[in-house]
């Protein structure tokens, strides 16, 4: 039977209900100082818009060593009604220290804490690439990431940078066992690049937009663009969308904006406008509910 595994449990796929498909309730990474937001009380308010905007669950992608803060994904959850799903696995390589014991630490020693989160609290498993190439550290991270997949069938979740690399990444996962249908890319919409995109949704991949309301790098109608002409190319059940808020300044609770409910507050209402009620359904519940669920294994 499969199933979403979120902090609270596992739950129905049918009960995920409206998915903001990439958020960060916490984080702190040397990546980026002076940016960290730990703050519980400030994580159930921005959560709580979220929900009066009208999600029902959300996709945590903080994974392990950037202050990814569990038992208060599962407060936030309790306090808002929010399905929360948590994140084992590691960021790219520029988020740890020269010093970062995960860095001295062996694929199978990974894939071990990976697969024992995944049985736990954490719902999928993350991996990062770097700007167009994969960094020895990284390369390790998608070792351990499709060894953890192999033994539990948790998708991989993959942020890719500036939205490169996206097929190779595909390409990479599949000859390590991992089928397509189980990768989810995040941030392909920082390469607008629609053909790309459709190439890369080809191979059974999820792809996911995570840059609504970054209008210094580009307008929502560029998203909203990308979205219709992977519909109109037949990719409509391979697309997520979520918002990324990974900076306290992207955060009202912190004086930033605009906010964890941007994507559900302002951007799906654009969108079900523009492009419809059906194609919102498919990319904020449909899609959400699919790829995100798994059947666990033995
Ligand atoms: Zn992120």
């Amino acid at each position: 039977m499969r199933i979403v595994r979120t902090v609270l449990g596992d739950i129905d796929p049918a009960e995920l209900g409206p998915c903001d498909a990439h958020e960060h309730l916490f984080l702190d990474t040397p990546a980026q100082p002076g940016e960290e937001f730990l703050d519980r009380d400030r994580a159930m308010e921005e959560a709580q818009t979220l929900v009066d905007a009208g999600a029902r669950s959300l996709v945590d992608w903080t994974p392990l060593g950037l202050g990814r803060d569990l038992d208060g994904l599962v407060l936030v959850s309790r306090a808002t009604g929010l399905h929360v799903v948590a994140a084992t696995g590691l960021h790219r390589d520029a988020h740890y220290t020269a010093d970062d014991p995960f860095r001295v630490t062996p694929a199978d020693a990974l894939a071990e804490r990976f697969v024992a989160e995944l049985a736990e609290r954490c719902g999928i498993v993350k991996v990062g690439a770097s700007y167009h190439r994969l960094t020895p550290f990284e390369a390790t991270a998608f070792e351990a990431a499709a060894a953890a997949h192999e033994r539990t069938g948790a998708p991989v979740c993959v942020h890719t940078q500036h939205g490169t690399m996206g097929l190779a990444i595909v390409e990479r996962l599949a000859g390590l066992g991992v089928p397509p249908v189980s990768v989810i890319l995040a941030h392909v919409d920082r390469n607008p690049d629609a053909g790309e995109h459709a190439e890369t949704a080809a191979t059974g991949a999820t792809l996911q937009l995570d840059g609504p309301g970054r209008t210094k790098y580009w307008p929502d109608s560029t998203i909203l663009r990308l979205v219709a002409d992977l519909a109109e190319a037949g990719h409509a059940e391979r697309l997520l969308l979520g918002g990324d808020t990974g900076r306290r300044n992207m955060l009202r609770a912190y004086g930033g904006g605009p906010g964890l409910d941007y994507v559900f507050a302002h951007f799906k209402p654009r969108l079900e406008r523009e492009l419809g009620r059906e194609l919102a359904h498919a990319i904020f519940v449909a899609n959400p509910a699919r790829a995100f669920a798994w059947e666990p294994r033995a």
